[in-house]
C-alpha cells in the first residue's frame, strides 16, 4: 500500500523541479519519460512493434529507435500518433504500476506525467499535483536552459492541455512563476502537510 501522487503540467513548467524537490524530501520517482525510453531500448519488443508498424525506417544506423525520424511519421498524422502511443502507453503504465508495486509499504511514490490529463489518468492517482507557470516565463526558460527555438517552444505548449483543463484534474496546483527557492518553499508544504499526513492515513486505514 502506497501513496501514489500523479505530477503533470505544461511543457517547461517545472515538473522536473518539483520531482527532485520530493525525491529529496523522501519521495520514489516513477519518472514516465524515462520508462518511454526504457520500453522502446533496443532488444525489447517495444521497439520490434514499432519497427513492425512503422518500418526499420525509424531505426538508426545502431538499430536504435531514431526519435526524430519517428517524429516526423507521427507529427502531423494523428492516426500513425495513435497507433504509437498504442504501443508505448501500455507498456510504460504496465512498467510503472510494477514499480510503485515493489516500492516500500509506507512510500509515497511520486509519477512525472507530461499527459497526464491528456491521457485521462487523473483517476489512478491519490492525489494529483499540477505545475503552474505562466507561459512566457515557461518561454523563456525552455529557450534559455533548454537551447530549444521559440518557435519550437511554443508549438510545443500549443499541443499540449491548456492550464485551465489541467487545473481542473488538481488536487493540488504549486506555481512556479518566482524563485526556485519559492517553488521548494511550497513542494517542502505539500510533503508535510499533505503527503505525509495522507500517507500515515492510508496506512491506519489498512491496518
Ligand atoms: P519538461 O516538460 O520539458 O520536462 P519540466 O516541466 O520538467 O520541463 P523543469 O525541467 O523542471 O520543467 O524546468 C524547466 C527549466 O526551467 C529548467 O532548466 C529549470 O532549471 C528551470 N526552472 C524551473 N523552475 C525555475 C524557477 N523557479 N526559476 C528559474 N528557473 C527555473
Amino acid at each position: 500500500a502506497v501513496l501514489r501522487v500523479g505530477l503533470t503540467g505544461g511543457i517547461g513548467s517545472g515538473k522536473s523541479s518539483v520531482a527532485s524537490r520530493l525525491v529529496q524530501r523522501g519521495a520514489v520517482l516513477i519518472d514516465s519519460d524515462r520508462l518511454a525510453r526504457e520500453v522502446v531500448a533496443p532488444g525489447t519488443d517495444g521497439l520490434a512493434e514499432i519497427v513492425a508498424a512503422f518500418s526499420d525506417r525509424v531505426l538508426d544506423a545502431d538499430g536504435a529507435l531514431d526519435r526524430a525520424a519517428l517524429g516526423a511519421l507521427v507529427f502531423d498524422d494523428e492516426a500513425a500518433r495513435r497507433q504509437l502511443e498504442a504501443i508505448t502507453h501500455p507498456r510504460v503504465r504496465a512498467r510503472a504500476a510494477e514499480l510503485a508495486a515493489g516500492a516500500a509499504p509506507d512510500a509515497i511514490v511520486v509519477n512525472d506525467v507530461p499527459l497526464l490529463v491528456e491521457v485521462g489518468l487523473a483517476p489512478t492517482y491519490h492525489l494529483v499535483v499540477v505545475v503552474q507557470t505562466e507561459v512566457a516565463t515557461r518561454l523563456e526558460r525552455l529557450t534559455r536552459s533548454r537551447g530549444m527555438s521559440r518557435a519550437e517552444a511554443e508549438r510545443r505548449i500549443a499541443a499540449q492541455a491548456d492550464d485551465e483543463r489541467r487545473r481542473a484534474a488538481a488536487d493540488v496546483v504549486l506555481t512556479n512563476d518566482a524563485e526556485l527557492a519559492d517553488l521548494h518553499g511550497s513542494v517542502d508544504a505539500l510533503w508535510h502537510d499533505r503527503l505525509v499526513p495522507y500517507e500515515v492515513n492510508l496506512r491506519q486505514r489498512r491496518a
